[in-house]
């Protein structure tokens, strides 16, 4: 009895394991969505419940009681409804083939296991580890009392077995009970640990556009510089034409650096923390004039209406530059076209500044991964621009917020805080 309970207790240790080399070589994503993973899972889960069976701990009559309705609970709950019912099959299958004569007994057993679990299954990836940990335990101890009853019911040698082997068969009923929640959260254990892992990656990959940035930057400036130092020189023309020519392209070339070091910052993950009340009406309409070429060329008009004299507290160029980010996504999303409207206006203490396209919109799962490096739905997007967005927004004190739907269009709303 308690060489099989340990010998039960190993083999359960299997799936938990099979897990771990699954997450390693998934290249750690947080869950296993390819069909020959699910495969895999019911087969391991399937296979282990089988090898558990051939060891019962508690042998009533010809019923046998052991751990396998666990792995196979697993596979519901960590590979879905179908890896489950195709590893209960495995486990039917055994039953049948083994079984003296008691398959009934032992099916309604593994139902009393599965039963809560198979309802759960879809709601269980969002569920809290505290919910997953409590729902394990509900099922243990529902799957305990009716095979208890089942061993009661159709056992006439139990009371000799249990005289025989009292602590054992006391230890084997904690373990029944305890062993769901407790694989759960190992496995638990694991994902959390991946994502770790696939934090840290995203890390080292930011670390090395930072470098890119960096070293782009350092050639990038000195020709600017020259750039600079020539329209200077020209800006002093008699021509007054030439001289706002002038004077517009040295703005310009400034912000082009200032963008540069934009960058750098963004990398470094150390935002400037230069902070003064800026005109936000005033700013959108520059940035509007900024991005009007842009547009233009690709028949959109922008419209800024916005409400004059709401101040909020950040950089200029950084506020600046934000507005540009977004206006510049949705002249992207529009390729044929239309009117893109950018608004701000004050709500109680909150400035709003809203972005309105009726371009192409995004699914929600593009809008899922909005914001983080890299996602980019174009073909020579950097899938930074977004990120950079947050990152002002945030550095601001402020929220930003997406409604998009696809082919509708997307509405853009940052909330900052009010100055005065
Ligand atoms: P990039 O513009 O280089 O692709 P971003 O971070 O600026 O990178 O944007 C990421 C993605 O978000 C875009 O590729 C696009 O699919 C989506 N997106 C952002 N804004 C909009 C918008 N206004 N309408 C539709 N899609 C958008
Ligand atoms: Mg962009």
């Amino acid at each position: 009895m308690l060489q099989n309970l340990l010998l039960n207790l190993i083999i359960i240790k299997i799936p938990v394991v099979f897990f771990a080399i699954l997450l390693l070589y998934s290249g750690y994503r947080i869950r296993p969505e390819m069909p020959l993973y699910r495969y895999a899972i019911a087969l391991v889960c399937g296979g282990a419940a089988v090898l558990c069976m051939t060891l019962p701990v508690v042998n009533a009559g010809g019923f046998r009681w052991d751990l396998g309705a666990i792995p196979i609970v697993v596979a519901i709950l960590y590979g879905g409804r179908l890896p489950g019912a195709m590893a209960a099959v495995i486990y039917a299958a055994f039953s049948i083939s083994g079984a003296e004569g008691q398959f009934g007994a032992e099916m309604l057993s593994l139902a009393s296991a599965l039963a809560y679990p198979f309802g759960w299954a879809r709601r269980y990836e969002r569920s809290s580890l505290t919910l997953k940990l409590i729902g394990g335990l509900g099922t243990s101890i529902a799957h305990y009392f009716v095979t208890l009853n089942l061993v009661l019911y159709l056992s006439h040698t139990f009371d000799a077995n249990l005289s025989e082997d009292r602590w054992t068969f006391i230890v084997f009923q904690v373990v029944t009970i305890i062993t769901l929640p407790i694989v759960s959260f190992l496995i638990e254990q694991m994902y959390i640990l991946s994502t770790y892992q696939e934090r840290l990656r995203e890390a080292e990959r930011l670390n090395m556009i930072g470098e890119m940035a960096a070293s782009i930057a350092h050639e990038v400036r000195n020709p600017l510089t020259v750039v600079k130092g020539f329209l200077q020189l020209l800006s002093t023309s008699k021509d007054e034409r030439t001289r706002l020519y002038m004077t517009t392209s040295i703005a310009e070339l400034d912000r082009a650096e200032f963008i540069i070091s934009d960058y750098l910052n963004m990398a470094k993950g150390q935002p400037e923390e230069h902070r003064e009340p800026l005109d936000v009406s005033n700013l959108i309409e520059t940035a509007v004039q900024t991005m009007t070429p842009f547009a233009t060329m690709q028949n959109i008009e922008l419209r800024a209406l916005c409400e004059p004299g709401h101040f909020v507290l950040g950089d200029t160029v950084r506020f600046k530059q934000a507005i540009i980010n977004v206006v510049k996504n949705a002249i992207e999303a529009m390729p044929e076209g239309g009117i893109i409207e950018v608004q701000s206006f004050r709500q109680e203490a909150e400035v709003i500044v809203k972005v309105l396209d009726d371009g192409e919109g995004m699914t929600p799962e593009q809008l899922g991964r909005l914001g983080t490096p890299y996602f980019s739905a174009k073909e020579k997007g950097t899938g930074l621009g977004t990120m950079v967005v947050f990152r002002i927004v945030e550095s601001m004190g402020g929220k930003i917020t997406y409604q998009s739907e696809k082919g509708k269009g997307t509405q853009v709303a940052m909330q900052f805080p009010a100055v005065g």
